[in-house]
């Protein structure tokens, strides 16, 4: 008999990840995984959305803890030989709410390293995974394109170097971080978000994992990033859309017809590639 499909979602027990669950469970023909790092959470979210008659299953993961993410993956090859999309959701941010914000240094190295590098290793563990057609939203935010106007020519030209690679991303952001460390990332010709240079190095992760699926002749895998707009949640205490209407683009992402031929290792928004 055919192997039962499975979807992931990262940091879905509230906010948007909630809203792409929601949305998955309408429309995904499988299994979808609400994952969340606290499991109290993680396992009421899934009984609010039982009473909507909705059924995502829970399963752990703190995508800063590798071995919780090891456990994620074990689970995923021991009960669904694979995985069929993943939503890399899950992100931190000081800068569009009141959570008490950290000195820059320690906001920087925090938030690099939860919405970046720990996203990245979610990646490195899970896309052994994934199954023919598999689909990969990786949430990123406008955020990437106002950072990086701000960014020195310098700085713009090694973002905007279409052969730039994992490693030069990866040495890009530690460079941000020590910068910070040392209050020079304005001289070094960053600006002062650190969530901005996370969410770039997302975007530019997800055009360079596409291209080494390709190289790979991986099976019609398919990543994209995209931002959800301006949705009212815990990150983002302003007014905006509701989370249903923030979830549109993660789901379009995520449910890419097979064989799709555009929209391939691209920043999406409202549906549609936004050349940042
Ligand atoms: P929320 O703060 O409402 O939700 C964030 C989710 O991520 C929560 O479930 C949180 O869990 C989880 N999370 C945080 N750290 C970890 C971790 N280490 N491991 C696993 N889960 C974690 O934010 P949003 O819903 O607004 O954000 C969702 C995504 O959308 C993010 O990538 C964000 O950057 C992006 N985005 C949001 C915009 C907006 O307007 N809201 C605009 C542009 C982009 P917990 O409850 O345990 O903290």
């Amino acid at each position: 008999s055919a192997r039962r499909k499975v979807a992931v979602v990262t940091g879905a027990n509230k906010g948007i990840g909630f809203g792409i669950v929601r949305g998955l469970c309408k429309q995904f023909h499988g299994d979808v995984l609400l994952t969340a790092r606290n499991e109290d959470r993680g396992r009421k979210a899934v009984e609010k959305l039982e009473k909507e008659g909705l059924h995502p299953k829970f399963h752990q993961l703190d995508i800063t803890d590798h071995q919780s993410v090891v456990r994620l993956a074990e689970f995923l090859r021991k009960n669904y030989s694979g995985l069929d999309v993943l939503v890399n959701n899950a992100a931190i941010a000081y800068e569009f709410n009141d959570v008490p914000t950290p000195p820059f240094p320690e906001e920087a190295m925090e938030v690099c390293h939860v919405n970046y590098f720990s996203t990245l290793d979610v990646c490195q563990v899970l896309f052994p995974l994934l199954q023919p057609h598999a689909r990969v939203c990786n949430v990123s935010s406008i955020n990437n394109q106002i950072s990086l106007q701000q960014y020195s020519r310098a700085v713009q030209a090694k973002i905007k170097d279409p052969n730039i690679t994992l490693d030069g991303v990866n040495a890009l952001v530690r460079q941000f971080i020590q910068a910070a460390q040392a209050n020079k990332h304005l001289e070094q010709g960053f600006d002062n978000s650190a969530y901005g240079m996370s969410k770039i190095a997302v975007t530019l992760m997800t055009s360079i994992q596409q291209k080494e699926l390709d190289k790979k002749n991986a099976d019609d895998v398919v990543v994209n990033s995209c931002c959800p707009g301006v949705v009212v949640t815990d990150l983002w205490t302003g007014s905006g859309v509701s989370i249903d209407k923030g979830a549109k683009t993660p789901l379009y992402c995520a449910l890419l017809p097979p064989n799709v031929k555009t929209p391939r290792g691209k920043f999406l928004i409202n549906n549609k590639i936004y050349d940042w």
